[in-house]
């Protein structure tokens, strides 16, 4: 495999074990997956604008809200009303009642559901990230340097354990065990440390525990949403 797609895999490795010590826990797939987000935000307000093909997808497909928020706070206007002024007259020509499919009731309705499913940018974050689990999962089977990486990590979110589980799926059943034993420990090790906190914070709401140090609890509410849901909190 060539370094260009192992790069960015063992930089977010190396980076969470770093932060291990004294930052906030954080899970390299993660930090790769923001990364594919910020790559492909910058992309879509550049030089993938102008592209004929492109902005057919993006036609077609629009954005999501919050990928819509992340390309506002990106101050660039232009683009973004140049594709919203193309998208909105697709849909224009699609949803008016002289539009390519006559919209009736029934029509306007399936059109307007499938609509809210999708979003140009979640969708290439998505599949790229799919492809980088594959990758991750191949450095696993031949770098054992990647395989210490993975073993000292402090945690794994849930949602790309199961889908770095999903990558490795059709591999023989011992080395999946292994797999599994390697990704999973970070992950279910810290469950067991957020529900140690989680409780703690909670307590810290009851009078009789008043005093007592808040110890690692503070932050537990958002470590354990992050945990869960594999995002990162809008800051
Ligand atoms: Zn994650
Ligand atoms: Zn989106």
């Amino acid at each position: 495999m060539e370094t260009i797609y192992t790069i960015p895999i063992n930089e977010a490795f190396e980076e969470a074990i770093a932060e291990k010590e004294n930052g906030v826990p954080i899970c390299p797939f993660c930090t790769v997956a923001k990364k594919l987000e910020e790559d492909e935000l910058d992309l879509i307000l550049g030089a993938s604008m102008m592209e004929p093909d492109i902005r057919v997808k993006t036609n077609e497909m629009g954005f999501c809200s919050p990928c819509f928020d992340k390309m506002l706070r990106r101050q660039k206007r232009l683009p973004l009303a140049l594709m919203l002024e193309s998208h909105l007259s697709e849909l224009h020509g699609i949803l008016s009642k002289k539009g390519v499919f006559g919209t009736s009731a029934e029509k306007g309705t399936k059109l307007l559901s499938e609509l809210k499913n999708d979003c140009y940018v979640c969708h290439k974050v998505k599949t790229n990230l799919t492809r980088m689990l594959s990758n991750a999962v191949y450095m696993w089977e031949r770098d054992g340097e990647f395989v210490k990486k993975v073993r000292a990590q402090r945690m794994i979110c849930l949602e790309h354990l199961s889908g770095i589980l999903t990558a490795a799926q059709g591999m023989n059943k011992k080395k999946f065990s292994a797999l599994y034993e390697d990704f999973s420990t970070p992950a279910y090790s810290y469950l067991a440390e957020l529900c140690g906190d989680v409780s703690h914070f909670c307590k810290k709401f009851d009078y009789r525990y008043e005093d007592e140090p808040w110890g690692n609890s503070k932050d537990s509410v958002e470590r354990a949403i992050r945990f869960l849901t594999g995002e990162k909190l809008a800051k």
